[in-house]
């Protein structure tokens, strides 16, 4: 008898939901509170201060060290205004989390006395010992100093009472240990390129900012049968469950009504988000059962990448005031719906214009079209780029999962706008245009806010999806950075608006008028990247067979997804945007290779550990007890009328005796390739060899695992089964 489930089963069932605290009636009232925000620092700076932070945070600039000395000082007074008594320099470093290590501004004084003091040189730069962060071999123990560097374009705010001041992280030899000292380098290259390109339509455009609007999925369990279940504590998803009878075919949990449990927990850290200033909007239910969503307004990459890792934070903390664990892997559960995070991007301008938002007339259209084809001639071009930024060990399991976007890369734009590429296309013959084309075709430009409007046909199965005024990239695991895309897509747009730049001045300079140049560069564009465009299904099984036909990558797995993170085109592209040196590039593969394998060994341990000392033990118990009942009956009856009655237990046995034999010798043969992987030397080798190695056993294990969990006792069972973990909020 399974102790430990039931136990875990009766708490889960008797719990209520929690009463929410709301700060107070409105949430406009309390938005942003606990934020070092602009208008919090116009009250706590002096007018020099105030001006070189605004400054600063909108315009890159450096600030003296006089005036951090006074910034410092304005946002402790501050910070103890809210009972603060810890500060931190708060950090993406490249394990895919936060980081952070508290500092006190207590400081004890003569005469047993003590005083709190925070200076500019503690805001500015810390020095964190913490050498264990992955490096990629870029710091050597000798050097093994890391600095973090405070980024004044993203506000302090304070977590519980704590002060957290957002900081890059570098090596003593500057290299970047993060995700935001590339993200930011990234935004400031796409920054200067779109605005180069923006001077052809309106010369009041000085600054273009990159937009991303995330949507969170996730899963929330109960703590007490989170608890029991080993695999889930430790990597994150169910290694072994049976698929419960009814899933996800009825289709009513997606924007059903939200369980009064789940309600409780999302008014709650939807309230400490608002705390924080974080603009969350959108809460309903997703596909799977226990599954949700929650999205904010869009705000600028960088802010909108913060914000969505303290909210994976906080998701965290709140959780577990509500006696829920929530998991954010991509695929807990197989068989159901996994978890992405839809990043949506655009670019949007200081004039406060989406530049991809279809405009009013034929001269803002143009602007659309330039930004909407360079974006998809950039997809193009590293499509490759673009996948590697996604992988993950935990995406695998999504990606191409037939309900998913596929690992293949490829661009929707519906049928109205892949109507109008046709058209530009078509109407420019041999390189020329002749007046009546100039005509017909600024005519059918100026009707694109219209098309627009009837535009609805969405196609969910697309990884890059045009929605109207922005690319929504859907291929984004649940559990990721955000940073990875948008560095990503922010560089690739960069470097194609930059080439872009060139060719039309290439040809204005040849005497094309601007218009004509820009559309005869659009119908290069258009032409060159024709492949890379699919409006029909991307789940099915033919696209794959077109996508191969068309040239397009396919890469299933991490190992090879990242295997463009070694070419020459990868690296020209980083280095060329200023973004990643080569050694960073490297050290960075080295990294996401390395969290790669020592994924996919915590599951096959743990897998291991499951099946020797909770699946295979129970399975015997149960089994011992059929064989008990076999022998009563033969005491009783005799050997031969024993055998009739006994048939079915008998039956049982066997079946029983044969999947744990496979069990068991899948177990032996997994742990003997982990041996031999782990005595591989170079890093990628040996990726390829927990990929392709190790990671076929952990599917056949569970195979046979979910079959016992089928054919024995159920009050033998000894682990949550998913029926209960998906169905017990
Ligand atoms: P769904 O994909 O579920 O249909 P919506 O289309 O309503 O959702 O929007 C999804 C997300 O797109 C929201 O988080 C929203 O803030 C974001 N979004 C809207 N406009 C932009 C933009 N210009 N740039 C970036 N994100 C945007
Ligand atoms: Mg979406």
């Amino acid at each position: 008898m399974s102790t430990n489930r039931f136990k875990a089963l009766d708490e889960s069932q008797k719990r209520q939901p929690q009463i929410v605290n709301y700060p107070s009636d409105k949430i406009s009232d309390y938005y942003g509170k606990n934020v070092f925000n602009i208008s919090t620092m116009r009250s706590y700076l002096t007018e020099e201060a105030f001006k070189s932070v605004k400054k600063a945070m909108l315009e890159g600039h450096r600030i003296e060290r006089n005036i951090a000395d006074q910034i410092a000082t304005a946002m402790k007074d501050w910070a103890m205004s809210k009972k603060v008594t810890h500060y931190t320099h708060w950090f993406q470093p490249l394990t895919g989390s936060t980081a952070e290590k508290h500092d006190s501004f207590f400081k004890p004084i003569e005469d047993g006395r003590a005083i709190e003091q925070f200076e500019g040189s503690l805001l500015i730069q810390q020095e964190p010992d913490a050498s264990s962060f992955p490096n990629g071999g870029i710091r050597n123990t000798f050097e093994a100093r890391g600095y973090s560097a405070w980024d004044p374009t993203s506000p302090a705010f304070i977590m519980g009472r704590t002060l957290c001041i957002p900081t890059i992280f570098i090596s003593y030899t500057g290299e970047a240990l993060d995700y935001k000292a590339p993200l930011l380098k990234a935004l400031d290259s796409v920054d200067k390129a779109a605005t180069s390109v923006c001077q052809y339509f309106d010369k009041n455009i000085t600054r273009v900012r990159a937009t991303l609007g995330w949507e969170q999925e996730y899963f929330l369990v109960d703590t007490a049968l989170f608890k029991a279940r080993p695999d889930l504590i430790m990597s994150g998803r169910a290694l072994v469950g049976h698929s419960p009878a009814k899933g996800q075919q009825l289709d009513d949990h997606y924007f059903g009504s939200i369980p009064a449990r789940a309600t409780a927990f999302m008014q709650d850290f939807e309230n400490e988000s608002y705390l924080l200033g974080i603009p969350v909007m959108t809460r309903h239910n997703e596909v799977a059962p226990n599954q949700f969503e929650c999205a904010p307004m869009f705000e600028e990459a960088d802010i909108a990448v913060d914000h969505n890792l303290l909210l994976m934070d906080l998701l965290d903390k709140v959780a577990a005031r509500h006696h829920f664990k929530v998991l954010l892997h991509e695929k807990p559960f197989a068989g159901l719906n996994g978890s992405g995070k839809h990043n949506n991007w655009s670019l949007g301008t200081n004039t406060k214009v989406n530049l991809l938002q279809p405009g009013k007339n034929p001269k803002t259209n143009l602007r659309f079209l330039t930004f909407l084809v360079n974006t998809i001639k950039g997809i193009h071009d590293y499509a490759d780029v673009l996948r590697s930024s996604i992988a993950s060990a935990s995406n695998d399991h999504r990606l191409g999962g037939h309900e998913a976007p596929p690992a293949i890369m490829s661009i929707f734009i519906g049928s109205q706008l892949t109507e109008m590429l046709n058209k530009i296309e078509k109407s420019i013959k041999a390189g020329k245009m002749t007046p009546e084309d100039k005509t017909s075709l600024k005519l059918d430009i100026g009707k694109i806010p219209q098309i627009m409007l009837d535009n609805t046909d969405r196609n969910r199965t697309s990884p890059f999806a045009f929605t109207g005024n922005k690319f929504e990239f859907r291929a984004v695991g649940s559990t990721a950075n955000c940073s990875q895309a948008m560095i990503a897509i922010n560089t690739i747009m960069a470097k194609q608006l930059k080439t872009f730049k060139k060719a039309v001045d290439a040809r204005i300079e040849k005497g094309d008028k601007k218009d004509e140049a820009i559309l005869k560069e659009l119908q290069d564009l258009i032409k060159a990247s024709k492949k890379i465009r699919f409006e029909g299904n991307g789940y099915g099984d033919e696209w794959v067979k077109e996508a191969e036909k068309r040239g397009l990558s396919n890469f299933k797995d991490t190992p090879r997804a990242l295997t463009p993170m070694k070419t020459k085109a990868y690296i020209d592209l980083f280095e060329g945007e200023g973004v990643l040196s080569k050694r960073e590039i490297e050290a960075r593969h080295e990294i996401e290779l390395e969290g790669y394998t020592l994924k996919i060994q915590i599951e096959a341990r743990i897998l291991g550990d499951l099946c020797q000392t909770y699946i295979i033990p129970a399975v015997i118990r149960y089994q011992t007890e059929l064989l008990d009942n076999v022998r009563g009956l033969q005491d009783v009856l005799g050997s031969t009328e024993a055998k009739k009655a006994g048939k079915v237990q008998l039956e049982i046995i066997k079946e029983i005796s044969e999947h744990l034999a496979i069990i068991k010798t899948n177990v032996d043969e997994m742990v003997e390739a982990r041996k031999k992987a782990n005595t591989i030397e170079d890093t990628e080798e040996k990726a390829y060899a927990y990929c392709d190695d190790v990671k076929p056993y952990l599917e056949d294990i569970r195979y046979h695992s979910d079959k016992l969990e089928q054919l024995i006792d159920d009050s033998y069972w000894p682990l949550p089964k998913l029926r209960e973990l998906l169905f017990t909020v």
